[in-house]
């Protein structure tokens, strides 16, 4: 739905329009773009690097190596329907007012974000053009619900999931079917000057890490729908008891296509909810499942936006003062974040992130819980970490993800609750064909020793060619000494001690 269209109108109402492209790399859906061509006005497409804007949260490695490939589709897919995406770094709101002076254009047109850095900095350009006399509009995609529209039945915010999901379903008929992509984009000719991608340096050189995500991952609105279409054929139907197994494709891979908004929340949903009811059963309840997961994004949003230090703050303020452990030469932090901590589970975990710039939803909770808990670090430390490697980081979704898993966010899992890496690798990679396949030094260990190497016999590790502490480590820290140190730690928050 867009927002404040009215202006004073200076400005001649054939005057060409910006579309302004953030989170939203996409054609289809995408109410800025659809309501710039509805406008009947020539269309000026932009995208700024707007990393002074960000600050901290500028992209990090692997989302910006994403950005890469998603602008060059999004420019392919423009210019093949006449108007060419203009390219330009800088703080948005000089490229704007840059960008306005030279084509003369007289409205602005962006989808929204959520982030409370981009909502300040945007609020603060909308004012400066409007009294311009520019028409402005902001417009809804990324989700399917904006925060601030989700209200408990006293009217705050959500701290507790299950309920926040309840409210979400009521309103599922509220969900506004996508709209198609646009056949022709009307532009300017010529062309305003756009920036080369390629001088960006949004891709690694040297050395080249991203050889794991090009095999891995097809970034842009095309690879979007193609990922959304193999879920629905393949996967879908076995979601609900595939999706905490990492050693099987059991879930989507659309995060990063969700994160950049080359597909948008609503086309995922209508596409799932057609299927839920064709496939009725088992297999609609699976996908039930899925929408479930997808309105723990939502939910993410909506903690970020009701609570904006979230990325940096605990929202349990306990937490304040909680007693994370020295680890003065980072040699703990880099054994985890190298996936050398001598736990397998843990280390495939890792290794999959730095590999693939993804890691399952189960191991991430593994790792995350093992950085916090096992090693007593602070879990912003992870979050930066994920930040930086993450192909779908997204500041709603990790900084959420990881408070949760601390036991510091909203609906934690309570703190005391600490997993046992071996018992969870045995459980969710029963045969071992993750661990295998990321830590590969260790294949050859019979299953009943893969996930705790240090129990094997030495005849059988000789066998399989292991030395612990020199072909694979031996663990960081022995799972109950630092269980109990983990408790300990929290006792002394719980008691103020
Ligand atoms: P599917 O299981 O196919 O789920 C479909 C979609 O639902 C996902 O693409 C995602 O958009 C959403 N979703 C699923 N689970 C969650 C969740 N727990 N929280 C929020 N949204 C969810 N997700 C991110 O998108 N970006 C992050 O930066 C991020 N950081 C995380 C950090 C930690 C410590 C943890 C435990 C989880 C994090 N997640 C993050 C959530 C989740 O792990 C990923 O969304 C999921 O693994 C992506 O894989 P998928 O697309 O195959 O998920």
């Amino acid at each position: 739905m867009a927002d404040d269209a009215s202006s004073p109108d200076s400005r001649p109402p054939d005057s060409p329009i910006i579309v302004w492209f953030r989170l939203d790399l996409r054609l289809a859906d995408n109410p800025a773009l659809r309501a710039a061509v509805d406008s009947g006005r020539r269309v000026v497409p932009l995208f700024i690097l707007d990393d002074a804007d960000a600050g901290p949260w500028k992209p990090g490695g692997a989302t910006r190596w994403w950005l890469h490939g998603s602008l060059e589709r999004l420019a392919a897919d423009l210019a093949e329907r006449g108007a060419p995406l203009v390219l330009r770094a800088g703080k948005a709101a000089d490229v704007l007012d840059t960008l306005i002076e030279e084509t003369g254009a007289g409205a602005v047109a962006w989808n929204r974000r959520y982030e409370p850095w981009a909502i300040a900095r945007d609020k603060e350009i909308k004012a400066a053009l409007k009294d311009r006399g520019l028409d402005v509009a902001s417009h809804d995609a990324a989700l399917l619900f904006e925060p601030w529209t989700v209200e408990t039945k006293t009217g705050g915010p959500y701290k507790v999931y299950t309920p926040f999901w309840r409210a979400c379903r009521a309103r599922a008929e509220e969900i506004a079917r996508p709209a198609a992509a646009p056949r022709a984009v009307p532009g300017l000719d010529p062309a305003p000057a756009s920036e080369a991608l390629e001088n960006w340096g949004l891709r690694p050189t040297k050395p080249d890490w991203a050889g794991g995500l090009r095999e891995t991952w097809t970034p842009g609105e095309a690879g979007a729908r193609a990922r959304l279409d193999r879920f629905l054929d393949e996967a879908a139907a076995r979601y609900d008891d595939r999706r905490n197994r990492p050693d099987l494709p059991g879930t989507s891979g659309l995060s990063p296509h969700l994160h950049w908004g080359e597909i948008g929340p609503r086309r995922v949903w209508h596409a799932v909810e057609h299927a839920r009811a064709e496939a009725g059963g088992a297999a609609g309840e699976a996908m039930e499942a899925f929408l479930q997961e997808i309105v723990w994004r939502e939910f993410s949003y909506h903690l970020l936006y009701h609570f904006p230090d979230l990325p940096d703050e605990p929202l349990d303020d306990r937490f304040a003062g909680f007693p994370w452990a020295d680890d003065p030469d980072g040699r703990l932090v880099r054994a985890w974040q190298r996936g050398r901590t001598g736990y397998p589970v843990v280390d495939a975990g890792m290794r999959e992130l730095w590999t693939t710039g993804w890691m399952h939803n189960r191991v991430r909770m593994i790792t995350a819980s093992f950085l916090v808990k096992h090693l007593l670090q602070p879990w912003q430390a992870g979050e930066a970490w994920f930040w930086d490697t993450l192909v779908d980081a997204d500041l709603a979704s990790n900084s959420a993800s990881w408070q949760w898993v601390a036991g510091c966010g909203a609906d934690a899992a309570p703190y005391f609750r600490i997993f046992n890496p071996v018992l969870q690798g045995e459980k969710f990679d029963p045969d071992g064909t993750y661990v295998r396949h990321w830590v590969p030094e260790i294949a050859a260990l019979p299953d009943k020793y893969l996930h705790k190497p240090w129990e094997a016999p030495s005849a059988a590790l000789d066998r399989a060619g292991v030395i612990l502490g020199e072909t694979y480590p031996a663990p960081v820290v022995d799972h109950k000494q630092a269980r109990r140190r983990a408790l300990d730690a929290f006792e002394t928050i719980k008691t103020g001690a």
